[in-house]
């Protein structure tokens, strides 16, 4: 049997949420967000949870969420980085005994079992797997002065969200090459998720899976009331 770890990303202040408090903490429901994928991913048969979280918040995550909610799989709170892929870097290295790694936004609350599995089922043939859904509005490329330039072809174009699935020495290893690449000054794109490395550095194609409508990244505060009323409709099946 293979073994699954979860590197699930709590770090990061958030700014567009105009809250002092970062989205992953703020409050749905009376848990805090980042509570509902930790729960769903305990609940599933990952072995291990590693939590990254800013320096400031590990000792609250330590004890306002792991011990508070007894998460048993969460072997390691760590430090993230400045931008989401050095987390996600930090988190990687933390994993301890996983052939493969499911990497979470924390601002993803809505993540489910079925989901989850598979992640762990597409990623064990297929080595880079990522959860996604078809957009459902044209998508148009600008140029600089925001005139739309390119339309491409919708039912080709996915919107991607997490978790993204990985064998962990093929992802390690494309984050180890993509920062060499970095430092030596050669020019690598903005990474915004963590396919775009293993794309980047070896030209690997990622398979994409069903993810769902509802699997939303809290993002900006018109997200909180959408997330509060998934939560309602789902009867707070997901709050115990
Ligand atoms: O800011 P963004 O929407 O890309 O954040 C996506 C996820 O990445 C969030 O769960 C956030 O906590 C995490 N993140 C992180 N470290 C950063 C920036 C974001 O762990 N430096």
């Amino acid at each position: 049997m293979s073994r699954f770890a979860a590197v699930v990303l709590a770090a990061g202040a958030g700014k567009r949420m105009n809250s002092d408090v970062p989205k992953q903490f703020l409050p749905l429901a009376g848990k805090p967000v980042i509570y509902y994928s930790l729960k769903a991913f305990e609940q599933s048969g990952v072995s291990e949870i590693v939590l990254v979280t800013g320096k400031e918040e590990a000792d609250y995550c330590r004890s306002e969420i792991v011990e508070k909610y007894h998460f048993h799989k969460i072997s390691a709170v760590v430090p993230g980085g400045k931008e989401r892929y050095h987390s996600v870097y930090e988190g990687l290295k933390a994993v301890e005994d996983a052939e493969y790694v499911l990497i979470h936004d924390g601002a993803r609350p809505f993540l489910t079992q079925e989901i989850i599995a598979r992640s762990m089922e597409t990623v064990q043939t297929e080595k880079a797997c990522a959860a996604g859904m078809p957009v459902k509005d044209t998508i148009k490329e600008l140029d600089e002065q925001q005139y739309a330039v390119r339309t491409p072809e919708r039912s080709r174009l996915w919107t991607v969200q997490t978790p993204q699935s990985f064998s962990v020495s093929l992802i390690r290893e494309a984050y180890e090459k993509f920062f060499a690449m970095q430092q030596s000054g050669q020019e690598v794109p903005a990474l915004t998720d963590d396919a775009m490395v293993v794309e980047h550095v070896f030209g690997r194609k990622v398979r994409m899976i069903e993810g769902s409508y509802k699997n939303i990244k809290i993002t900006t505060p018109e997200d909180l009331p959408v997330a509060e009323l998934f939560l309602d409709l789902a009867g707070n099946a997901l709050l115990h």
